[in-house]
Order: structure tokens, then sequence, then C-alpha cells
């Protein structure tokens, strides 16, 4: 059948690349009360720089008053090391939605987007600089990957968005980040490690980590069935999403090019998986493309693909009108051509909503994050 060449598979960042450095984010608890024994210190130091990093949200020694002043700095230089610098902010929606590009150690660029809703705030965090799967519609998958973001890079993401919104600068008051979502640039099963050790800060209880609710996080992917499968046997329940696009393997090869390694069926199934180990209902991502994937008959069957995978209610569709992306032909569907593909996985019995597109005017929505410096 598939006499097409095997898709080189980019897990592996590429070498001669200098590493971020190690951040307290990194560590495990265990690992966070070693490294201040090296620096001959009490283990429970450990805690203390935790406590403020992760519970009070500063960095500034300043503040640190419960450590001794001397050797406050050094503590703060070799565990609190910084990641990323603030290239700029835009902002939308009257500052409710603000994306941020920082600027890594090693001159890579990244973006992350913190959206506030009245009941709650997301952050859109990246994963990879840059990103491997060549999705033709994206943005970020124009450019080839970069390099694997550290865990505590994806973290500090996160922490930023915190801070701010801990300090009262994002309109609507002092806030919290109660969503994480892996939807900024990168494949985030391609650097499976680092994420991993991301959800994990964010999960762990303060002041261990950032105590948030894994039901808030949310990891999506191209579709590495192998990863997904592992993802499941985490024990951390965290909300998955399948960025399929099409039902059918012809469309999806040229939509998402890592489908020639693991087909349609392979990664419905791996989710359905994922929905049987941790009951957690799997979101279907489905970016409508206009007279591309938006046709009633592939509404239809994806429908029947997804009802054939697992027990009804194990999955939800998400579709996202076509965010366009600089020098793609392709648009997003005519309003009524969604309005009929929603109509017809529902009257299938699937769950089906439509993402509302913010950011747009920002380049901050899906698929158009770029992270160029002008
Ligand atoms: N690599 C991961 C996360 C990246 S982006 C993944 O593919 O799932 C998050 C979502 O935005 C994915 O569903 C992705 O397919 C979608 N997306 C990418 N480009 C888009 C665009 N131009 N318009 C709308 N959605 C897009």
């Amino acid at each position: 059948m598939s006499d097409r060449p095997a898709l080189p598979l980019v897990f592996d960042e590429p070498r001669g690349r200098k590493k971020p450095p190690r951040h307290l984010a990194d560590l495990t608890p265990a690992e966070r009360a070693e490294a201040v024994a090296e620096l001959g210190l009490p283990a429970f130091r450990a805690g203390q720089l935790s406590r403020h990093y992760f519970t009070r949200l500063t960095d500034d020694p300043a503040e640190m008053t419960d450590l001794p002043a001397a050797g406050r700095e050094e503590l703060v230089a070799a565990l609190l090391p910084p990641l990323m610098t603030p290239v700029h902010t835009l902002e939308a929606d009257g500052g409710t939605t603000r994306k941020t590009l920082w600027r890594l150690g090693d001159g890579s660029l990244v973006e992350s987007v913190l959206m506030r809703y009245p009941d709650r705030v997301t952050m859109c965090v990246s994963s990879q600089a840059g990103c491997g799967m060549a999705c033709p519609f994206c943005a970020t998958g124009q450019g080839g990957l970069q390099r694997n973001m550290s865990t505590a890079e994806i973290v500090e993401q996160v922490l930023a968005g915190a801070r701010s919104l801990a300090r009262d600068e994002v309109p609507g008051g002092p806030g919290r980040v109660s969503n994480v979502v892996f939807m900024g640039m990168g494949e985030p099963l391609a650097n499976y490690k680092a994420v991993i050790g991301a959800v994990r800060r964010l999960t762990d209880p303060g002041p261990d980590g950032l105590g948030m609710s894994a039901r808030g996080v949310t990891v999506s992917t191209v579709g590495l069935v192998p990863r997904m499968r592992q993802l499941a046997d985490e024990g951390i329940p965290v909300t998955l999403a399948l960025s399929l696009h099409a039902p059918d393997d012809e469309l999806r090869n040229e939509l998402v090019p890592i489908n020639t390694r693991w087909t349609v069926g392979e990664a419905v199934d791996a989710a359905a998986h994922y929905f049987q180990v941790t009951g957690r209902r799997v979101s279907i991502e489905y970016a409508l493309i206009r007279d591309i994937n938006d046709h009633g008959w592939r509404a239809d069957l994806l429908g029947d693909v997804l009802l054939a995978a697992g027990p009804r209610g194990w999955v939800h569709v998400n579709l996202i009108p076509l965010n366009p992306t600089p020098g793609s032909k392709w648009t997003a569907s005519d309003p009524r051509d969604e309005r009929e593909f929603v109509r017809r996985l529902e009257a299938k019995g699937v769950p089906t909503t439509v993402r509302d597109t913010r950011g747009r005017e920002i380049d901050g929505a899906c698929g158009q994050l770029a992270a160029t410096a002008t």
C-alpha cells in the first residue's frame, strides 16, 4: 500500500545546542534537596526556595527574607537562573489576551498566550522551539524544529503568566492560572520527558509545584501513538487532545504528515485507549479548512470513525475555524458548511463545539505562532 518514504522522525533534538541551565523547576523535590546539599546548605532550604517560586510567585532574592542574607544570592543564582527574557507582548480583547514572545538562553524564540475568560484563565504554552511535524496549515510547522524546551522553560511560561495575574497586571483583578494547554509551538509528545516533568510541576501541590488540577491541563498531539499509550500509564489524568483534521488517511497524510507513520485508525484507537485507562474524555481537534476537509461526507465519516472506536461519551469534537497563516492558500470554511458539519456530528450523537479564535489579530490563535522577532 504505502510506498511513501518513511517520514524522518524528529524526536531527538539537533546536536550542538547549548543546553538550558538547570533550574529548580527541572527537579523533583528530592533532587532539589540534593542540589541544595551540594551547595553545602541544609535540605529544608530547597523547600523554602520552592515556596518562593511556586507559591509566592517570586524569583527576586530581595523578597526571600527567610533565607539567610549570606549566600542567598548564590542559592538563587544556582537554582533559579534566568531562562528567558520577554522580547515583546502583544495584547488583544482589551488586554485579556496577551501573547508574549520569549528569547531563550541560546537565542531560540518561543511564544506563549494568556487568555482570560470570565470563569478561567488559560495559558497556551510552547513545548519546543519550532516543530518538526510539518503540518502545512500551521505557521509553526513551516520553519522546522530548532530544539526541545527544558521542563523549567515550559513551566516558566506558566509562572510568568501567574506572576502577572497575581500582580493585577491583567484586566479583571488579581487572578490565577486555571488551565494550561500544550497548544503553542511544538509537538509535546515529541518532547515527552520534559513535558511530563512540566505537567508534574504544574500539578504537584504547593510548595513543590503550582497545585493545578490535572483536569485543567490539556496535552495536544498530532498522534504519536506509542507516546499516547505511555501517557495513559503515567497516572496523571490530563486531558488529551488529538489533532485529527481528517477522518480518512488519504487526506490526513497531506494535512498531518505523521499520519504516514500512524494512521487515523491507530491514532483514534490510542485516543480511545486513553479514555479507557484514565476515564478522561478525549478531545478531537479538527481545523475546518474550506473545500479541503469540510465536506458533509467527511463529517459523517468522522462521526462513524469515532463512534466505532469507543463507548458513547468517550470523545468530543472541537472544531477550529482555520486561522489563516502567511502564504497559505487555505481559508476557514463557509459558516454554512461549518454549521452543517456540526449538525451532522451531533446527529450521530458526537458532542461538538466550535472553538473561539481569540488573539487572531495578534497572530496568537492556534497555528499562528511563528516566533519571529520582528
Ligand atoms: N503539535 C500539537 C500542538 C500544536 S497546536 C498538535 O498538533 O496537536 C494546537 C492545535 O492547533 C492543533 O490541533 C493544531 O492542528 C491546530 N492548528 C495548527 N494550525 C492551525 C491553524 N492555522 N488554524 C487552526 N488550527 C490550527
